[in-house]
């Protein structure tokens, strides 16, 4: 098997826009409500760069 390189194409974050998120929050646990606040926060998942974990 040869070795092969990967080629630099990081996937983007499925969870947020460039590392930011703008959805309402959710609140309550197992009820699932969402706030009335809708701001941007650093996403979670990707850490704010936008780019899925590998
Ligand atoms: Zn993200």
């Amino acid at each position: 098997m040869a070795p092969r390189r990967k080629p630099p194409a990081p996937k983007p974050c499925p969870d947020c826009r460039a590392g930011q998120t703008s959805e309402a929050f959710q609140v309550g646990g197992r009820r699932k409500r969402l706030s009335d606040d809708r701001q941007e926060a650093l996403c979670l998942t990707c850490l704010g760069t936008g780019h899925a974990p590998d």
